[in-house]
């Protein structure tokens, strides 16, 4: 830390990204990407917007935000398009959050949300969850303060149904709920008809998971045009070209090929049935995955080592130190030759493991 660093952020510690080796000598199930390139179309808008590069973008994403809302059968004012869905969390908090309105989130959960907690100087509380690994509805109802929920949930994989959303969403009316929909097109049911019904809700989705945009930076915030706006001011007054021109295009013409998006939705779907069968016949637990990854545990081998070991047989999956999790791993779901070559490795540690047991 320099001597020049702001008092503010000497405690500030950062969020710390699954790591993203630059070249590509590993498979990686680290992240939660796509393991499908986007639909063919476009990378040639990307080359096209790239004719104009030496102007600025629009800074109200209009084209974009006008997709994004007939997408959803809502009105462009009703959303707002961000460089990735974390920048819209940051706006959401940011917005809405203070000393007199604290946040409350899960304690196992996105470890981005404590952090831009903590950048903005907003106090928050952890509710923690159920033995299972599940969230206690119950504990959120009616608590009048603003609430922050993954659902599903990261890195559990687990969802809430749309009933227990709505129960959260209604009984703290005074309060905003933000629920972030990062994995939803895996498998959970989308909070999106409750906007017409509730004007605290805001939702988060992001194109970096299941549109496989994740390097083009695009997520969006959906929710009623008086939030929206609120968040608009915050973003004028930071970055108001937030959304580059290629990465708009790139949006819009994702949103479009829809047919290709819920193939690679059902595809991921298929492979994390098929990696889960695999594991569970290997002896792991796995909890029940609405996302693209799924969370696992053996008796055989700790979570760390775990990763280690597929690290040196060049297969990347997410560990987290957080001792109430480090038994366990986060793998995202690849492609089937991917998850097979990574179900060979672990299959690979464990006859090593009872080899070197052996001697
Ligand atoms: C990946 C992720 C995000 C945001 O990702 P962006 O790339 O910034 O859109 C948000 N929430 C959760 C739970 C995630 O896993």
């Amino acid at each position: 830390m320099s001597k020049y660093f702001s008092s503010r952020f000497a405690s500030l510690e950062p969020y710390v990204p699954g790591e993203q080796p630059q070249d590509m000598s590993y498979i990686k199930l680290n992240t939660n990407e796509s393991p499908f390139d986007p639909p063919k179309e476009v990378v040639p808008v990307i080359r096209e917007a790239a004719r104009s590069i030496r102007l600025y973008s629009d800074p109200e994403s209009n084209e974009l935000r006008q997709a994004i809302a007939d997408y959803y059968g809502l009105e462009p004012e009703n959303v707002m398009a961000t460089n990735g869905s974390d920048e819209a969390l940051n706006y959401a908090f940011m917005a809405f959050c203070d000393e007199e309105h604290p946040i409350v989130f899960p304690e196992i959960t996105y470890g981005f949300y404590p952090v831009i907690a903590k950048l903005n100087n907003i106090p928050y509380e952890t509710i923690s969850l159920r033995e299972d690994y599940t969230i206690d509805v119950r504990e959120y109802e009616g608590i009048n303060k603003n609430i922050c929920i993954a659902n599903p949930n990261a890195p559990t994989g687990i969802a809430l149904s749309l009933e227990e959303v709505e129960q959260i969403v209604r009984t703290n009316p005074d309060n905003i709920i933000i629920i972030d929909e990062a994995y939803v097109d895996f498998g959970a049911r989308s909070a999106v008809p409750l906007l017409y019904r509730y004007d605290n809700l805001l939702i988060t989705q992001t194109f970096s998971k299941s549109r496989s945009l994740a390097g083009g930076r695009l997520g969006f915030i959906l929710g009623a045009k008086d939030l929206i706006a609120d968040m608009n001011t915050l973003r004028n007054a930071s970055n108001p070209y937030n959304i580059n021109r290629m990465t708009a295009k790139a949006g819009i013409v994702t949103l479009r090929e829809n047919t290709y998006f819920k193939n690679s939705c059902q595809a991921i779907q298929f492979n994390r049935r098929y990696t889960s069968r695999a594991l569970e016949a290997l002896g792991f637990e796995i909890l029940p995955s609405s996302a693209n990854f799924l969370f696992i545990r053996s008796e055989r081998i700790g979570g760390e080592e775990l990763y280690l070991r597929l690290k040196e047989k060049g297969v990347l999956i997410r560990h987290f130190s957080d001792p109430k999790i480090s038994d366990w791993n986060r793998v995202t779901i690849g492609t089937k030759v991917q998850m097979d070559k990574f179900l060979a490795k672990v299959e690979e540690i464990f006859v090593e493991q009872d080899e070197e047991g052996a001697k």
